[in-house]
């Protein structure tokens, strides 16, 4: 299984960040090794000062595909879940400002966090979900998929370009505003159309 990441999919994050907005979406892969298990606790790394959440919506690959054209697109994926993509921001911007890969910053054990799955036929529309994340009793993510620069649909054809997806592949869509730092003692919650997808705490 890999995990197939997508980077400045949402014009207020990559304004809050100071990227440059991409002209094709930004992709990163982490290993499988990165999911935290269930109903752990995330730790903080001893190598990073400074561990950002990032909130996204997830997308389950059920077959095997490769060059999917965008219509066919809905026709690999049922489930539908919310995630943290955690980041390791001082690594990361290291990593960037030598042009590095990021993989130290993104891929490391815990570094991937994936909720209960729902099927997407809970939902009329994938692309007007609303999502959130609240750290403690602060609401510090809040968007919509609308808001995506590439929906669904589009990522999972550009994607297949390059990597053949495999049933159980997931698919991070990338986050909205709001991403900020994670200290132990933390407790972080993730919804999905209200309802809660996923909680941890930082320890
Ligand atoms: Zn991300």
């Amino acid at each position: 299984m890999k995990i197939i990441c997508i980077g400045r999919n949402y014009a207020a994050h990559i304004e809050e960040l100071q990227n440059e907005k991409p002209t094709d979406p930004v992709i990163f892969i982490k290993p499988d090794s990165s999911v935290l298990p269930k109903e752990q606790d995330f730790y903080i790394p001893e190598f990073s000062n400074e561990i950002h959440y990032e909130v996204e919506v997830l997308v389950k690959i059920k077959k095997v595909g490769k060059h999917i054209d965008e219509k066919f697109a809905p026709t690999y994926y049922d489930e539908i879940s919310l995630g943290i993509d955690f980041t390791a921001r001082d690594v990361q911007q290291e990593l960037k400002e030598k042009g590095l890969p990021w993989e130290k910053a993104k891929g490391f054990d815990g570094a991937a966090v994936i909720g209960h799955w729902v099927p997407k036929t809970n939902f009329e529309d994938v692309n007007n979900l609303n999502f959130s994340l609240s750290k403690n009793t602060e609401l510090v993510q809040n968007s919509n998929t609308s808001l995506m620069l590439w929906k669904i649909d589009a990522l999972i054809a550009y994607v297949s370009t390059f990597f053949t997806l495999k049933k159980g592949d997931i698919l991070f869509t990338g986050t909205p505003a709001g991403v900020g730092r994670v200290k132990t003692n933390d407790y972080l919650s993730g919804s999905l159309e209200h309802i809660e997808m996923f909680h941890l705490n930082i320890k």
